[in-house]
């Protein structure tokens, strides 16, 4: 089989949806031209201009950096439909409008490249129905592919086929999804709203029906299914606001045009409170109000008796809060007895999300897993409603839903189906088997799909139930301490994985990192710093030291930093390669762990910084010698007499501000990852790629970097540095204690009171930035800041 080539993509429509997509394109490297309508007035590309500019100021941010909208390439259908010809793939994402979107593709269609896979984003239309009227040789390329809002950050993209959709162009796709764009692919049948929107907002709807009849107000609501509940922290009416509320209403007309035969029909219907507000043009956020309404810093809610916005911020009882933290079969049964109005909410709207879930699987999804994967992915959930159902008590819950069905208290008269309560479900106890997970039209357990591109994530996501193995206890362990597991999957790269909370590295860590990489040196091929949830390093552990300034003070934590700075060190010039597998944070001393490997391997949302100015210390696990070397460095790199000072400006700046790279791809603008790092759009993919790295460079013939001293900027750079903090310090930008701080740092950054051009080395440096460190931990401005980042994790500015 020929390789898939995806060489450019077409975006059709620059809407909400479309625009954005455009820019993950970009994130990931994939060519991208967007198209939209011509403009009436002015220039041609008037509508998708204004699109990209929108993206730079859009929050969160679709693209890595804002400059790099610069790279989507603007188009209109009376210009430029050649430039279709080029595409290996045409995404539409125009107005949900059937016949919109039919006019659209007997437009295109000429112009496309014979071999182009043409997939439509609609949330709604059915793709069957869109197919047919497609020319005859596009319709086996031309399928459903769809994201979810904001679709850089959302996992979930569902992939849907027609019936004359050839089966490899979907298995292409979702390699293609999945590898270079990092999302996580369900596979959904053409029903209205596919799964995730079906289940989701059947589950919205159910939630607002059963808060309307428990008589709750909108923030306890939220209150009680949001993090309580495992779900995202927007919960259900936040949510609502943000998705907009036309849009919702939209979303559920799709349920009450085409679901004429559902039995969960008389649920669709719009709640009267969402028609009133969309009807006064309160559509959520986007207008400024909504369920609720912000008014300078105060949030109100609507009551909606009074229909006026009153203050908000109402809890969940307190007993209510204690009986979700319990594990789930005490938790459900805590709920169901209980006669705590709020208590039988949830257990109310989890028992119609279970029966919702049970009565439509065989329908609307493949198997019980595609719907648990699809309220995690596009909606948040930390669990999908099988999988809780099932560690609940598979049997005893479907007894209780049964039982609420015939008293009339479920939301549909509609039996729980056949396989719920007899059979291989029920016998086994619950949907997710390690054998596979139900699907009921096939009337037995089906197995992950496998593809080639899966082979990339060595642990795969799973569902709870399946018995996948944790990948801490995977492999074959070489040694482990109490904060830090080194073990390999392959015999030939060790892996070291920090356990400790949140990764941070006290002491532990670092003694089991040392040990590690001389193992590393004589056993294997390379060393990856890798662990399996979504932290690399928050950075160094302040509490594990504290015992030791508490007897010593400052002096007892000198040589503490040394060993820290010495292990970096170790971990540079170590004779195999050292791959730091970067996710989510790399803070302070995690931040200087991967700056201090070989090579750096970045998931696309990794977030790099040295943040030590927060708590009012400085850098001194070896990052600002690196801002040092590295200014140096490019300095030589672009003129053998460039002036280092030039080179050394924005490390100082995001080291003395605390930058934090807000992805992957602007922690390499901030110099925290380097030209030849990788960054890797799927975090699944992410030890796979950091392990191929590691085998790469030794079978290269890796040698560490030769130890050599170099230039720095010196006393003129630090005069230059100063004058400007004096201005800042003056003008009250910053307070007298940042100003120390920061002089601290452009004292080791310029190497100290030297000649411009002297010749030093990392030790060196390491040694100013130890006593600087050490200075500060004397002071009594810096003790009120750790103190209260320790008590409240919130910087203190002072
Ligand atoms: P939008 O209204 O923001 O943008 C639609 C774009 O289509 C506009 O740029 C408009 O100029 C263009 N357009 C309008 N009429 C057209 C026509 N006749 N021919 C060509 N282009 C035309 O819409 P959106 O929210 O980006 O949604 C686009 C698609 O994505 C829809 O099918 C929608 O169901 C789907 N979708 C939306 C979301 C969401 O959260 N907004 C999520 C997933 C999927």
């Amino acid at each position: 089989m020929n390789r898939f080539q995806v060489r450019k993509v077409a975006v059709l429509g620059a809407g909400v949806m479309g625009a954005q997509i455009a820019a993950h394109l970009v994130n990931c490297k994939v060519p991208v031209v967007l198209f939209d309508l011509p403009a009436k007035e002015g220039p041609k590309n008037g509508i998708v201009t204004k699109a990209v500019e929108g993206l730079k100021k859009l929050k969160p941010a679709p693209l890595g950096v804002p400059e790099e909208a610069a790279l989507i390439h603007q188009a209109n259908y009376d210009d430029d439909l050649a430039l279709l010809g080029e595409c290996d793939l045409v995404i539409e994402a125009i107005a949900e409008r059937m016949d919109w979107k039919l006019d659209l593709y007997k437009k295109i269609a000429p112009a496309l490249a014979r071999h182009a896979i043409v997939a439509s984003n609609t949330s709604g239309l059915s793709i069957t129905r869109l197919s047919e009227v497609l020319p005859e040789a596009i319709r086996p390329l031309f399928c459903g592919i769809h994201f979810f809002n904001p679709p850089r950050y959302m996992a979930l993209v569902e992939l849907i086929a027609t019936p004359t959709t050839e089966p490899e162009i979907l298995d292409q796709l979702e390699s293609f999804v999945t590898t270079a764009l990092g999302k996580s692919v369900v596979r959904a049948k053409d029903t209205p709203n596919f799964i995730a929107n079906r289940v989701g907002i059947a589950g919205m709807l159910a939630t607002m029906h059963e808060a309307d009849k428990f008589g709750l107000s909108y923030d306890v609501v939220d209150d009680l299914t949001g993090k309580k509940m495992g779900r995202a922290s927007s919960a259900t009416f936040r949510t609502a606001d943000v998705v907009g509320l036309d849009t919702m209403a939209h979303v559920i007309k799709t349920l009450q045009d085409n679901l004429a035969g559902d039995p969960f029909f008389g649920s669709y219907a719009t709640p009267p409170v969402l028609a009133t507000l969309i009807e006064k043009g309160a559509l959520g956020q986007k207008s400024g109000a909504g369920f609720y309404k912000k008014i300078g810093k105060d949030i109100l809610r609507l009551d909606p008796a009074s229909g006026e916005y009153v203050k908000a911020g109402a809890k969940a009882d307190e007993i209510v809060a204690r009986m979700l933290k319990k594990p789930p079969a005490e938790r459900l049964k805590l709920l169901h007895d209980s006669s705590n109005p709020q208590a039988q909410f949830i257990w109310s709207i989890l028992r119609d999300s279970f029966h919702y879930a049970a009565v439509h699987l065989g329908e609307i999804a493949e198997s019980a897993r595609d719907i648990d994967f699809a309220m995690r992915w596009g909606f948040g959930a930390g669990q999908g409603p099988f999988e809780l159902w099932q560690a609940a008590g598979w049997k005893q819950v479907a007894e209780w839903i049964q039982a609420d069905i015939e008293a009339g208290k479920a939301l549909s008269s509609a039996p729980l189906p056949d396989w719920v309560l007899a059979g291989p479900v029920a016998e086994h106890g619950g949907v997710h088997t390690p054998e596979g997970s139900w699907s009921p039209a096939q009337s037995r357990f089906v197995g992950l799909r496998e593809l080639p591109v899966y082979e990339r994530q060595y642990f795969r996501e799973n569902v709870l139930g399946s018995g996948a193995v944790s990948p801490l206890e995977s492999g074959t362990e070489e040694f482990r301490n109490a904060e830090l597991r080194v073990w390999t999957l392959d015999d030939k790269v060790l892996i070291a994985s920090i356990t400790a909370k949140l990764h941070l590295i006290s002491p532990t860590v670092v003694e089991g990192l040392l040990k590690a990489v001389e193992l590393a040196e004589r056993k294997y091929q390379g060393l990856v710093i890798w662990s399996p949830d979504d932290v690399f390093s928050a950075g160094a552990n302040l509490e594990a030291l504290m015992p030791v300034f508490m007897k010593s003070g400052a002096k007892g934590i000198e040589p503490e930093v040394k060993k820290l700075q010495d292990a970096m060190l170790r971990l540079r010039y170590a004779n195999v390669p050292v791959v730091a597998a970067i996710r989510g944070m790399a803070l302070g001393g995690g931040c200087e762990l991967a700056l201090y490997s070989a090579r750096r391997v970045a998931a696309m949302e990794s977030y790099m910084g040295l943040v030590e100015v927060g708590v009012g210390l400085i850098p001194a696990g070896g990052g600002l010698a690196y801002i040092a070397r590295r200014a140096a460095k490019m300095a030589n790199a672009a003129n053998a007499n460039a002036d280092i000072f030039a080179f050394l400006r924005d490390g100082y700046t995001n080291a003395a501000m605390a930058k934090v790279g807000t992805g992957a791809i602007d922690s390499r603008r901030c110099g925290y990852l380097l030209p030849e790092d990788l960054i890797v759009p799927n975090k699944d993919e992410l030890l796979f790629v950091a392990m191929s790295q590691a085998r790469a460079m030794f079978e290269s013939g890796y040698r560490a970097p030769a130890r050599r001293q170099f230039p720095v900027a010196g006393r003129s750079g630090i005069a230059n540095i100063k004058a400007q903090l004096v201005n800042m310090r003056d003008g009250g930008f910053i307070s007298a204690h940042d100003f120390h701080i920061g002089s601290l740092i452009a004292d080791v950054v310029c190497g100290g009171d030297v000649h411009p051009g002297s010749m030093v080395s990392e030790e060196y440096l390491m040694a100013l930035e130890r006593r600087y460190f050490c200075s500060l931990l004397d002071h009594p401005k810096t003790q009120e800041r750790i103190m209260g980042m320790l008590q409240t994790g919130k910087p203190v500015r002072n």
